[in-house]
């Protein structure tokens, strides 16, 4: 199984691009599993799409905030 750390990688990264299928089930196998995942991802996805709906009218700033989110989700050890 994935790690946390590679669930949580490619969480982040799945909302910049398209990983694999291999990659996906993975990560949804993962997510059944760990529920400390689960919250992280929803809370990523969910505080992406608010800074999405806010700030879509500015892609730059909007870009900004999102790649700092990002990085914060990421360095959070699982
Ligand atoms: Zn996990």
């Amino acid at each position: 199984m994935m790690t946390c750390r590679d669930a949580t990688a490619l969480a982040s990264h799945q909302l910049g691009g398209t990983p694999s299928v291999r990659q996906r089930l993975a990560l949804r196998v993962h997510l059944l599993m760990c529920g400390a995942c689960r919250r992280a991802a929803r809370q990523l996805r969910a505080t992406v799409a608010l800074l999405h709906a806010i700030g879509h009218d500015e892609p730059g700033p909007s870009a900004a905030r999102e790649a700092a989110l990002l990085d914060a989700f990421r360095r959070r050890d699982g």
